[in-house]
């Protein structure tokens, strides 16, 4: 434990903007505060993009798009240079890690176990793929070829959220920069540095100058110009709904240019009354909401149980969020880390009141200080029992350490329960039999649904959501389609 703290203390990160092949201050010399969520103290400061970094990024992203240094060189090039970048990651995994605990108080055993091994590897995936997909010829008249061939869009910009900070922007970079487009990246304000180190570990890969580069700064303003610059020709989007919908208006104010969304949820996690083992589903729904401390864009925030399971499944989850280790994040033997800024800390503490004033029964909701890091973000494993789905707590997402329990009667009231959401990004459902299980997965709205698990996913599987959980898909090969048009070439054959 000691080592880490020790080699936290030891870290000097790039903090600066990196813009066409270099590190450099934003052009007004700005900062934002970084502070480490683990004791609530100012860590570094970083430089904050605004509008004309913006712009200087997007202009070298463009520059080095209409060379074709990137975007037309030899697949295997692009391969090549991705591979090493993958490796870089590796080789770099503990100083990766560190600043991804640090900056979102993730454990640093899932941040090493997790979130850099699976961003490596999607980068990784995305470059191995590079060779394997063959574009289409199309059954024209015989006097006719057409050819109907992927092509790179152009300039990306990728807007991403504090949850998963590298994986979340390895989804979007893996098969943005593959595919041969320029990417401009901006992080989350509280959450810049994994991404600001990536840039560099991306130029030393071989990635040409201008094709990576990273603005951190804050979404009003270096978000919003990345949505309006005419030069852009794609925005990919995780976060809030709010925000995102604001990129559909920044793209209709400028240039239409596409724009994916990924919104978040309230995933349910269905229980029906037939499941077998409750203590392996128990632990399945606790793992499903708890962890990354809630803070996930699929967490399973909602459990619907049927009645006659309701009250010894419940006491199992109550029992595995108390025997979780909650603490310091750069303890390897911490299970739950902190929330990952002040901000989500006051909101998710505000939902103990909203859920109080609902008459729901609450169990924990409380800020936890633990010794010597008495101001860090931490809160306790809660369940809300009682819930009535229509309500807030049943309703809005919390994102936090937070179970919502609904109690239903029978596999259809759970289905319309379940789908009673304005989201609709993943969910899961408990059963034994086979026929109810496949037709429960088909009624249930979302982008992803699991049978008698949670949350066991792979790159090789699209990501993503229906209703106002966005629009659009990352990973799999699917996510190819997000960062490319089809250009159809019609021969003339006599
Ligand atoms: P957010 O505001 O939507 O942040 C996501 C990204 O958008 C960040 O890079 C952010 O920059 C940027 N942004 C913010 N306002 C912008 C604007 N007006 N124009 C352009 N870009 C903008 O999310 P949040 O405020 O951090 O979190 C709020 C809630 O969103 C959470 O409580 C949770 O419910 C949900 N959320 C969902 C996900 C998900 O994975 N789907 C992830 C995070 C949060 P800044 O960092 O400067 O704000
Ligand atoms: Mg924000």
């Amino acid at each position: 434990m000691t080592d880490w703290i020790a080699a936290a203390a030891a870290l000097s990160p790039e903090t600066r903007l990196f813009i066409d092949g270099d590190y450099r201050d934003a052009a007004d010399g700005a900062t934002l505060d970084s502070i480490s969520p683990r004791d609530g103290s100012l860590f570094t400061r970083i430089a904050a993009g605004d509008t004309v970094d913006v712009d200087a990024a997007v202009r070298a992203a463009s520059a080095a798009f209409e060379s074709g240094v990137w975007s037309r060189a030899d697949r295997r090039e692009r391969q090549r240079v991705l591979i090493r970048l993958s490796e870089l990651m590796l080789e770099n995994l503990d100083e990766l890690a560190l600043l991804e605990s640090l900056d979102s108080g993730h454990p640093i055993g899932d941040a090493r176990r997790v979130d850099v091994p699976n961003a490596a590897r999607t980068i990784r995936w995305y470059a191995e793929a590079l060779d394997k997909i063959y574009d289409e010829v199309a059954p024209t008249p015989e006097n006719a070829l057409a050819l109907v061939r992927r092509e790179p869009l152009g300039v990306v910009g990728a807007v991403v959220p504090w949850n998963y900070p590298l994986i979340i922007s390895a989804w979007k970079i893996g098969p943005a920069l593959a595919a041969g487009n320029s990417v401009v990246l901006k992080p989350a304000e509280n959450t810049s540095l994994s991404a600001i180190r990536l840039a560099g570990l991306a130029a030393e890969a071989g990635v040409p100058a201008g094709v990576f580069n990273v603005v951190p700064g804050y979404g009003r303003t270096a978000g919003q110009a990345l949505g309006r610059h005419p030069l852009v020709d794609k925005v990919a989007f995780t976060g809030s709904p709010a925000v995102g919908k604001g990129f559909l208006t920044y793209a209709g104010e400028s240039n239409g240019k596409q724009v994916s969304l990924e919104l978040g949820g309230k995933s349910a996690q269905l229980v029906l009354a037939d499941v077998e083992d409750l203590a392996a589903c128990a632990s399945s729904v606790a793992w499903g909401i708890f962890y990354n401390a809630g803070q996930t864009c699929h967490g399973g925030s909602r459990l619907i149980v049927d009645e006659t399971v309701h009250d010894e499944l419940v006491d199992e989850v109550l029992k595995v969020g108390r025997s979780l280790v909650l603490g310091d994040p750069l303890d390897e033997l911490t299970q739950l880390g902190t929330i990952a800024s002040g901000v989500q800390l006051d909101r998710v503490l505000g939902y103990t009141e909203v859920a109080r004033s609902e008459g729901v029964s609450v169990h924990g909701g409380n800020r936890v200080r633990p010794t010597g890091l008495e101001d860090g973000f931490y809160v306790e494993p809660t369940v809300f029992d009682g819930v009535d789905n229509a309500g807030r707590i049943g309703q809005e997402e919390i994102f936090g350490p937070s179970l919502a329990v609904t109690t239903v009667r029978g596999v259809d009231e759970g289905i319309r329960v379940a789908n009673e959401s304005a989201y609709g990004l993943a969910a899961s459902v408990w059963t034994q039999n086979i026929t109810t299980a496949l037709t429960t997965a088909q009624r249930l709205r979302a982008g992803t649904v699991w049978v008698n698990t949670f949350d066991v996913a792979d790159v090789i599987t699209p990501f993503g959501g229906v209703k106002q959980s966005g629009a659009g898909r990352d990973r799999s090969l699917h996510a190819f389609d997000a960062y490319t048009a089809l250009k159809t070439t019609w021969i003339d054959l006599g």
